[in-house]
């Protein structure tokens, strides 16, 4: 299987690899199509096998392109790709993983070092090696050698957005399966952590052979690592999936004790030990009646874990209502709080994708969209929503030149945006990205600020700032008079950039005061601001905005990612900016 992600990553590679080796232009060329390619809606495979005409039809993807894509989907390997592997063998995606490490100081660090992995690099730093280089100093070398940490630990974590749909995806094919009585996915994917290990599935069944034979055989693998009578293992799309096979009467039980997070599952254990029970992966027993031998909870056979009397396990939420709780959703299982609530009935009620009514954050062909605003408006309208808001980018600190728009450009897309938003159903209000300066001032003229329906600010720029700096530069923005949405405050990319380091409270009780919202941006990339950071605007009685930040009509559907992020932060539809009816909105905004 060659999915759409699997064919774009090798386009990203490819341009890697030709930057390394000081090519100019090509390496964009290539980026530009390996985002279409991912963004294409239809799988790439079926329609590299009708020829590579059609591949060239897709945005962005020139003749050149479309035949290497097609030499990938038929032979399974790119010729002059594998050329430039052996000309430079260099792990280029661990090493370019490093904040300030592109691919031409790959090139030039292999040449002058030999250096191909992320040890090397490591060590190479740490002797001093790098800043001898031509073109490297001091400073350099320490940045490096201080990024490597973060980066290697990127490295073991996929994000969310790549395993989610591969998930997505196994999970809806083992549920085709005669012998599979249930399935669902555990461990951290079900908690929607933002970065996870690897995919944990977990199957209901009576046949596990049955169905680990049919896990091994399913078409989107692309290895099986390994497999038993009841766990299997295997690589789809460079995401590594374990199965587990469970008897039903056990599913609730097992789906439960895999969820986790481990300090939830340890404070569970604890309320069950103080009521005479016990609790694990087979089910909840009550083990007040037995001798202190068979109630042994050292033992790990699998016999006598299953000791007692069975109180629960079929089912996840009786698990849970005889522990004397209502069921917690898995996103809040990471004990910060939720048991307790549980037990009180005072669980908030969660935002639902059902609840946003439309995006405060989109882009169109005006900055470095790819659509017009009317496809822009007309894919928001097909999806539901009643409102949609146009906010290009401004030109500024951190934007490439040629990309934002000045004031004047922006005065010229009020026309366009008055014209499409009186063609459309759905109300349109025309805005800006401005970006936040690392003084917090704003790249766009007060007076235009306060014409336009809505100002989001984002930082850009700048993103290696102090904690207090960081924090004075967003609260700034917070309170001018116009801002009305703080875009992606931390500004990170999830595994490659950690982004402003933000006294979070500070900035909550800020914003809530002057009735700012705080992002979610719920680019998988991004997932601006993390659930732990959400939990302040909540407890700060502030406003969060779930934004796609789409530059893409595909990237609409992003929108339960950062719903997902907003539940880990506690969030309910009352404090959502963009939950509420395109009528109040309106009030909100500045
Ligand atoms: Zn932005
Ligand atoms: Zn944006």
């Amino acid at each position: 299987m060659r999915s759409n992600d699997a064919v774009a990553r090798l386009l990203v590679e490819f341009a890697d690899r030709l930057e390394a080796t000081g090519v100019e232009y090509k390496p964009n060329a290539y980026r530009r199509a390996a985002e279409n390619v991912a963004d294409y809606p239809e799988p790439i495979d079926q329609l590299a096998e009708t020829g590579e005409d059609a591949v060239a039809e897709i945005d962005r993807v020139g003749d050149a392109i479309a035949s290497k894509i097609v030499e990938y989907v038929e032979t399974g390997s790119i010729d002059e790709l594998e050329d430039l592997r052996d000309s430079l063998p260099v792990e280029m995606a661990a090493l370019t993983s490093v904040e300030g490490v592109g691919p031409k100081t790959v090139g030039t660090l292999y040449e002058a070092l030999g250096i191909t992995t992320l040890d090397e690099l490591e060590t190479a730093a740490e002797a001093g090696e790098i800043q001898e280089v031509t073109g490297f100093g001091a400073k350099t070398e320490q940045n490096i050698r201080e990024n490597i940490p973060f980066a290697r630990q990127s490295q073991q974590r996929e994000r969310l957005g790549a395993a989610r749909p591969v998930a997505d995806d196994l999970c809806a094919y083992l549920d085709t399966l005669d012998t599979v009585a249930r399935v669902d996915v555990a461990g951290s994917i079900r908690r929607w952590k933002d970065t996870i290990g690897d995919v944990d599935v977990l199957v209901a069944s009576d046949d596990s052979e049955a169905v680990v034979a049919g896990f091994t055989e399913w078409g989107d693998a692309d290895d099986v690592i390994e497999a038993g009578s009841h766990k299997a293992s295997l690589r789809a799309d460079g995401v590594r999936v374990d199965l587990r096979v469970v008897v039903p009467e056990e599913f609730g039980a097992a789906l439960q004790y895999f969820t986790g997070s481990k300090d939830h599952n340890v404070r569970l254990r604890n309320r069950a030990i103080a009521r005479d029970y016990k609790l694990n992966e087979y089910g909840l027993f009550d083990i007040s009646d037995l001798d202190t031998d068979a109630a042994d909870t050292t033992s790990d056979t699998a016999d006598s874990q299953r000791g007692g009397v069975k109180l629960a396990g079929q089912s996840e939420a009786a698990m849970y209502a005889e522990l004397g709780l209502a069921w917690i959703p898995p996103e809040l299982r990471e004990d910060t709080g939720e048991i307790d609530a549980a037990a009180e009935g005072t669980l908030p009620t969660l935002v639902e994708t059902g609840d946003i009514n439309g995006d405060c954050h989109t882009h169109s062909e005006w900055s470095d969209g790819g659509n017009s605003i009317e496809e822009m408006v007309a894919a928001a309208a097909d999806r539901g929503d009643d409102f949609h808001c146009v906010t290009d980018h401004a030109t500024g600190p951190g934007i490439i030149e040629g990309i934002g728009l000045d004031d004047d450009a922006l005065r010229e897309q009020m026309v366009t945006v008055d014209a499409v938003a009186a063609d459309s159903d759905i109300t349109v209000f025309h805005g800006v990205e401005t970006n936040i300066a690392a003084d917090g001032s704003l790249s766009t003229d007060d007076e235009l600020l306060a014409e336009l329906d809505i100002v989001v600010a984002s930082p850009h720029s700048a993103l290696d700032q102090d904690t207090d700096a960081a924090t004075d530069r967003l609260c700034q923005a917070a309170t001018h008079p116009s801002v009305d949405v703080i875009g992606h405050p931390t500004g990170r990319l999830l595994n490659s950039r950690a982004g402003l380091s933000v006294d979070m409270t500070r900035l909550a009780e800020t914003a809530a005061a002057a009735d700012t919202a705080l992002e979610i941006n719920a680019t998988p990339a991004r997932l601006d601001l993390a659930g732990e950071a959400v939990r302040a605007v909540v407890e700060a009685g502030g406003t969060v905005a779930i934004n796609t930040d789409a530059h893409s009509p595909a990237e609409l559907d992003n929108r339960r990612y950062g719903v997902k992020t907003a539940r880990r932060g506690w969030v309910e539809p009352t404090d959502v900016l963009n939950a509420k009816p395109s009528s109040e909105l309106r009030a909100f905004l500045h």
